[in-house]
């Protein structure tokens, strides 16, 4: 099977009723890197910045973060790269930098959170990030959005380092991506405002599903007793699509579901049109996908969730289809 995944590697991304689904792969380390051409993955949809921080025993100093961002940017020979700025804190820890002991750290001072109480930390990093892709095109999104005024801090503070930089002569990226990602339940009832900030959204589905069901990630006796392919979860995946789509912004996925094949055609029936994943996964989502009629899904996925009297699993729907197909 491996063998057959392979050999999709340049196969072109299509449903078997012609439409395109990007396929990108999630990454942390320079060790990933050699994974984009060989799995055949359209860019990097999820870069986790934080693992630098975290396999550190110190800070990694503006310089250090800058030549790491340029080795990533110059492994990736010119397919697209989405850095995701420091995620620390909850199930995210870095020595170095310890927090006060919280009760509930998934809910803590984490992410975007930590890093605009600590400005410096953030300017630091985007100075790195701007000045890694000079020249070039800078993709970036934030973690642990809950309120689309964090997002315009961290425009200003990004502004700010764009107009040090051109102040002392240094090339600055061509172009600019800024994203945000939707991890916290509050952002469903900012979706239009929040996407006319950004360039595009990007769903970190293993948060927001323990958000969304209050049942903590890491712990197993919960972690997996609802479904995330359930009403509630596919409902708001596919209001965050429709929103998307009315705004016309690019909406993705980075979280663990969209590298199981069921789970990605779930997504594909709600309508997401990019997704990101383990490398190892794009093969097997690829496979699937080219057999997929993603029209005749969707209206069948639609149908079920409009439906409140079918207590029918939509689990048990989609692996019919799967198999019909
Ligand atoms: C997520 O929450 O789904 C996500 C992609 O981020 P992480 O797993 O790093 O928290
Ligand atoms: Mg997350």
């Amino acid at each position: 099977r491996q063998e057959q995944f392979r050999a999709l590697r340049s196969v072109e991304s299509l449903t078997r009723d012609g439409r395109h689904i990007s396929l990108n792969m999630n990454a942390g380390l320079l060790v990933d890197l050699p994974q984009l051409a060989e799995s055949g993955a359209q860019g990097i949809g999820l870069f986790r910045t934080e693992l630098q921080f975290m396999i550190a025993s110190t800070m990694p100093k503006l310089e250090e973060q800058e030549a790491f961002y340029r080795s990533v940017i110059k492994q990736a020979a010119g397919r697209p790269v989405t850095f995701r700025t420091l995620d620390i804190g909850g199930d995210k820890v870095v020595s170095y930098f310890r927090a006060q002991e919280e009760e509930n750290p998934a809910l803590g001072w984490r992410a975007i959170r930590l890093a605009l109480d600590r400005p410096g930390l953030l300017r630091t990093q985007l100075r790195a990030l701007l000045k890694a892709s000079a020249g070039a095109e800078l993709r970036m999104m934030i973690p642990m959005v809950t309120e689309v005024s964090e997002i315009r801090a961290v425009r200003d503070l990004l502004q700010k380092e764009v107009q040090y930089l051109s102040k002392f002569g240094h090339t600055l990226p061509r172009k600019l991506q800024f994203g945000a990602m939707l991890e916290v339940p509050a952002l469903m009832w900012q979706l239009d405002e929040l996407m006319a900030e950004v360039d595009f959204v990007s769903v970190g589905s293993n948060d927001l599903f323990q958000f969304s069901m209050a049942a903590d990630r890491g712990n197993a006796r919960v972690s997996e007793r609802f479904d995330i392919l359930g009403k509630p979860f596919l409902r708001m995946l596919r209001d965050i699509a429709r929103a998307g789509e009315r705004n016309r912004t690019l909406v993705t996925l980075c979280g663990e579901m969209a590298g199981k094949p069921l789970s990605a055609m779930a997504l594909i029936g709600v309508g997401f049109r990019s997704v990101s994943m383990a490398a190892t996964s794009i093969g097997p989502v690829k496979a699937m996908l080219l057999g997929l009629d993603a029209g005749q899904l969707e209206a069948e996925m639609n149908a079920a969730l409009d439906d409140i009297r079918s207590h029918e699993p939509i689990r048990e729907l989609l692996l019919k289809f799967a198999e019909a197909n």
